[in-house]
């Protein structure tokens, strides 16, 4: 089955949250507070998420990312990514956490096959990390990584949302991280969800990131893997790892977007910006097939235009916490 859409871009990757709960309270994820949480029934069981992800690949879905919310938190979360691995058309299957859970859950996500593992990680502090996160778990984090880093998960990248006057003076210690570690760090324009004015407040454009990087020596670019993301991928001369940017912002990445949200309410969302989303929860439960639901996968997929990305303050907000959305 094959989608009619307006740009030349395959539509291939779904990024799936499997629960909107928490154990961090990140002051910019959770929208300074705004983040309502999901009356448990609504959301999504696991043999409704596996029902969607074996639909997906019908309409072009080759990868799929766990997130959340913190995935590590739902119960069972290991078993999903097992049988996300048997979903025939899928290639890819890759987790996004913030690493609270990972010292002890590393070994069986690996098990699973799980290799693509992105850890979401704001500060190299402890202290900052309590007060970005309301959470002192910044040692249990560290572990984490390194047992990641030892069974070797591969590619395993560290997400840092850049944040003016909060973690800006820690640029140069997480590139040095590639000096050492074969990881991707990626850094992140943070984006606007519901208060453009604290907002306007914390973010730092990615050109300004490069700019103060250059110290470091120049960056050579490196090409992008297949499904990739919205990153520019570099190396400096002689680190083990690589560094990502990502413009969400200053240099919207509409045109090459090739990815789907599903909320884990079960609203398949086309861009995170635009405020569309369509349900496949309720037709799921009154007995949905799977031709109407891979039509709504393909009605999402029309409705991914590039009118909808963020482009200044006059441009519409997602309205809703990124941790309620699904990052
Ligand atoms: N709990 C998991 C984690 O921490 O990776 C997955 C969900 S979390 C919402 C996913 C990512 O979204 C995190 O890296 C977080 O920093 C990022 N994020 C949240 N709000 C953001 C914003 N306004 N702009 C950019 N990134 C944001």
């Amino acid at each position: 089955m094959s989608v009619e859409e307006p740009f030349p871009r395959e539509i291939n990757y779904l990024r799936v949250s499997i629960t909107d709960r928490c154990n961090l309270r990140c002051f910019y994820c959770t929208a300074w507070g705004t983040w309502e949480k999901l009356p448990a029934p609504e959301i999504l069981r696991y043999e409704e998420l596996l029902r969607i992800a074996a639909v997906a690949p019908k309409v072009g879905i080759r990868k799929i990312r766990v997130t959340g919310g913190e995935p590590l938190v739902r119960r069972g979360v290991v078993d999903f990514i097992q049988a996300l691995h048997e979903v025939p058309g899928l290639e890819e299957v890759c987790l996004t956490t913030n690493g609270v859970k990972l010292q002890e859950l590393a070994q069986a996500l690996y098990d699973t096959g799980l290799r693509h593992l992105n850890l979401s990680l704001d500060t190299l502090e402890r202290d900052r990390y309590l007060k970005i996160t309301g959470s002192d778990n910044f040692l249990e984090v560290m572990a984490g990584l390194e047992k990641a880093a030892a069974l070797g998960f591969n590619p395993l990248k560290i997400n840092c949302v850049v944040l003016n006057g909060i973690n800006d003076d820690e640029l140069l210690n997480f590139a040095l991280l590639t000096r050492d570690y074969p990881y991707q760090v990626r850094f992140i324009e943070f984006m606007p969800t519901v208060d453009p004015e604290r907002w306007a407040h914390h973010f730092l454009p990615m050109a300004e990131v490069r700019r103060r990087l250059k110290v470091l020596g120049p960056l050579e670019p490196l090409e992008p893997e297949g499904t990739a993301g919205p990153a520019r991928i570099f190396r400096l001369p002689g680190f083990r790892g690589d560094l990502g940017f990502i413009s969400s912002v200053s240099d919207h990445h509409c045109p090459t977007c090739n990815r789907l949200r599903l909320t884990a309410a079960g609203r398949l969302r086309p861009c995170l910006f635009a405020g569309q989303e369509l349900d496949l929860k309720v037709p799921m439960r009154q007995g949905a097939t799977d031709e109407l639901l891979a039509s709504l996968f393909q009605d999402a997929i029309r409705l991914k235009t590039c009118e909808s990305g963020y482009r200044s303050l006059d441009s519409p907000l997602p309205g809703r916490a990124m941790v309620s959305i699904g990052g």
